[in-house]
């Protein structure tokens, strides 16, 4: 069942769209602006019936707060409230109302109106998880990365935790493709791509195609050593596919990782970060493939198997 949260200093109102909603819907209340920010910012919610008038916060206030907030910005809300004049209409709509109901409320429009935002929001979720996910893949993909990346960057300077990021890409994968065919490459590309995803499933990390035979990953609180572990790890399980490569070319298909673990400080960059694990991966390629090259803030660099 959906979620619903109502915000509504009334129990009485909040109790009669209950009755209203009740039965096709899971709804919480919530009495003050505060704890209706709160509880929205759980992100469980598929709408928002926002009164405008309350006490401390106004539904308006509320609304600007909802919209500015990266985890609710996207939920659908409807206000609620007895002025009828339409200038309030205007001004929520303004501020990203999708809808707006005068009280008393008739349930049928009620309802009608909640089904539909339901309905829209349902679908807009599902478009954007798609335009955030690689097809052949499934994994997230280059527009989703942009966006995680720098967030996890400014997310690890804020909270003074180490950074790492770490480029892999297949071994001569031209020679695969010209000895078995493109459709085949394809299908490698997503085996490589899931085993490689296995090992990014924290919250903490982050793993996308990054394009062509290419993927990124972004950890974020493993220290440099560790890091290199689990890349070593991971270089390991996807030589262990035993996915046969053309035999001109090595035994199996196998990857070669670059990377880097930073402590980023106030004006470093994160593209200068990704640069140099680029030139980890370019020195893994150089010292034979099948490699993990890593660097810690040291600028040390290991390189191993
Ligand atoms: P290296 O070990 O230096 O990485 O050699 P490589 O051949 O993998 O590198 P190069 O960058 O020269 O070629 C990458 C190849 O990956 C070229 C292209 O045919 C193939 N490729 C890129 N994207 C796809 C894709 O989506 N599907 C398939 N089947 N092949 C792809
Ligand atoms: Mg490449
Ligand atoms: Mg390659």
């Amino acid at each position: 069942m959906e979620k619903i949260l109502v915000i509504d200093d009334s129990p009485v109102q909040t109790q009669f769209l209950s009755s209203i909603l009740g039965n096709d819907y899971e709804l919480t209340a919530r009495h003050t602006s505060h704890e209706g920010l709160e509880e929205a910012k759980k992100g469980i919610y598929s709408l928002i019936l926002l009164d405008v008038i309350m006490p401390e916060m106004d539904g308006f206030t509320l609304l600007r707060e909802l919209k500015a907030t990266e985890l609710t910005k996207y939920i659908p809300v409807i206000l609620l409230t007895s002025l009828s004049d339409v200038q309030y209409e205007e001004r929520g709509l303004l501020l990203g109302a999708v809808d707006y109901v005068t009280k008393p409320f008739s349930p049928v429009i009620i309802k009608a109106r909640v089904n539909t935002h339901i309905q829209l929001h349902r679908y807009q979720m599902q478009f954007r998880k798609q335009a955030m996910v690689d097809e052949l893949t499934g994994v997230a993909n280059r527009r989703r990365y942009e966006e995680e990346s720098i967030s996890r960057w400014r997310e690890a300077m804020r909270f003074e935790l180490p950074f790492s990021v770490c480029m892999f890409d297949i071994d001569k994968f031209k020679a695969y493709n010209d000895a078995f065919g493109h459709p085949a490459g394809d299908e490698v590309i997503s085996r490589v791509a899931k085993t490689v995803a296995n090992y990014f499933r924290r919250s903490t990390d982050f793993f996308a195609r990054y394009g062509g035979e290419e993927f990124v990953g972004v950890s974020v609180g493993s220290d440099a050593r560790s890091a290199f572990e689990l890349m070593k790890t991971i270089r390991q399980a996807v030589e262990e596919l035993h996915i046969p490569h053309d035999p001109g070319v090595s035994e199996w298909v196998t990857i070669s990782v670059g990377g880097i673990t930073v402590l980023p400080r106030h004006g470093d960059s994160y593209d200068a970060c990704l640069k140099l694990a680029d030139g980890m991966l370019y020195d893994a390629k150089h010292l034979g493939r099948n490699m993990v090259v890593w660097s810690n803030s040291n600028r040390e660099k290991w390189s191993e198997r």
